[in-house]
């Protein structure tokens, strides 16, 4: 009994303790192929093909893998980068680590509860936080509604 509880991948346990974990063929049965390669296997969707780069209503952008909120509508904005950015997450939503894919330091950013890829965080954002949230659109739920 003990042994199954420890079993698994580090990743997979940490997850879990967040209280949302599947498993890979689940992941792949949940997920679109697209959504998929971008929150699994930390793949970046072509610029400029994102429906979400022009939705403009108030409401929140969640983990499209596991419906977490990550995003309010009040800090998006456009980046002219052909994805959807925003400054400032939400409240423990999101979770950071650096990435070496290009060489150079990049940080990558992801969701806090099923560790799904995100996409990168920047310091070239506009005010109050400087920060830009480049994100996959793919890798996103849009919910309308107030966010208050
Ligand atoms: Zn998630």
């Amino acid at each position: 009994m003990v042994a199954m509880l420890l079993g698994g991948t580090l990743a997979a346990g940490l997850a879990r303790a967040n209280g949302f974990a599947l498993d890979d063929a689940q992941w792949r049965q949940k997920l679109s192929p697209e959504a998929y390669r971008v929150l699994r296997q930390a793949g970046t969707e072509r610029p400029f093909t994102s429906p979400l780069l022009k939705e403009h209503r108030r409401g929140r952008f969640a983990c499209a893998g596991c419906d977490l909120p990550l995003f309010a509508s009040e800090t998006k904005y456009d980046s002219g980068t052909g994805w959807p950015s925003f400054w400032q997450p939400l409240p423990h939503a999101v979770a950071t680590h650096t990435d070496y894919e290009l060489g150079l330091p990049r940080t990558e950013v992801h969701c806090l509860r099923c560790r799904g890829h995100l996409g990168h965080v920047f310091d070239d954002g506009p005010p109050p936080t400087g920060k830009r949230y480049c994100m996959n659109g793919v890798a996103l739920a849009f919910h309308p509604g107030t966010t208050a």
